[in-house]
């Protein structure tokens, strides 16, 4: 067996909504996503202490996730206004916490941070879009100097939207984390055809399906367990190959509020994509 397409889960420590590391370890899950715990457990002690875990669990942390109090996804115009460095009140502080968050991952020996950036600005002749770029710009500097890459999370912007946006903020470690669900759920485009589209730029992805709105970009699609959604397992893996994606298959199930039923359907979508790979890679 290739070592292509490792099964990974998306995992919180004690912020986010991922699975605990122990429900991961129980599914025989190889590789997580980390979302970044709270700023006053972000210490040298709990990093140590979390790498022995991953070391006595046999799990490989592929990235670290920044999320930021104050954020919601209630609804897209909430989205628009919480998420991410976009909103301008809070942008300064959220830098300076994602740069926290870069140390903290490379105490953890982590060569990859990620984020929601939030809704960037279409026009690219706006100040604010400029004002965007240059805090894109500065948080890749700070994460090359950590050795680390930063992965864009997709949902928010068309394929062509981050296109354009990683040609103009030309930082060589800035990359995408495709979440095809994501293009559904918040409407900005059809995932495989984008995953086409910005297949170069992407270096980590996330499996999880949704369903689309009645109106899409104006609310929210649905987001249902892997396999029974708009994104189509295979073709979406089919699609991967085909970009010479050769990372891992990242599970996200984003209901810790049911936590027994989170744990059976990602337990359900792990054996889904381990069936799948074998089909796809042959
Ligand atoms: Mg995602």
């Amino acid at each position: 067996m290739s070592d292509r397409w490792p099964i990974g889960v998306f995992a919180s420590i004690d912020a986010g909504l991922g699975v605990k590391l122990e429900v991961a370890r129980e599914l025989g899950v190889p590789t997580i996503q980390l979302h970044a715990p709270h700023q006053q457990t972000r210490t040298k002690a709990n990093a140590d202490a979390f790498l022995a875990k991953l070391k006595d669990y046999g799990i490989r942390l592929t990235a670290v996730f920044g999320g930021f109090e104050g954020e919601s996804y209630a609804d897209i115009p909430t989205v628009d206004r919480t998420v991410g460095l976009v909103p301008l009140e809070t942008r300064a502080a959220r830098l300076a916490e994602m740069k926290e968050i870069s140390d903290f991952a490379k105490l953890l020996g982590c060569p990859v941070i990620a984020l929601h950036l939030g809704f960037v600005p279409h026009n690219t002749q706006a100040t604010w879009y400029q004002e965007i770029l240059i805090v894109t710009r500065e948080l890749c500097k700070y994460a090359a100097a950590n050795g680390q890459a930063l992965h864009l999370e997709t949902g928010q912007e068309s394929a062509a939207g981050l296109l354009q946006f990683i040609g103009d903020v030309r930082c060589e470690n800035l990359y995408i984390n495709f979440d095809p669900a994501n293009m559904i759920l918040y409407g900005s485009g059809e995932p495989i055809e984008a995953l086409r589209m910005v297949g170069k730029y992407v270096r980590s992805i996330h499996c999880k399906d949704g369903t689309w709105a009645a109106n899409p970009g104006k609310e929210w699609g649905r987001e249902v367990p892997l396999g029974e959604g708009d994104v189509g397992m295979e073709n979406y893996l089919r699609t991967l190959k085909e970009i010479g994606y050769d990372g891992p298959l990242t599970i996200e199930r984003e209901i810790p509020q049911e936590p027994e039923r989170q744990k059976a359907e990602i337990g359900h979508a792990v054996r889904l994509l381990t069936e799948l790979r074998a089909k796809v890679l042959g």
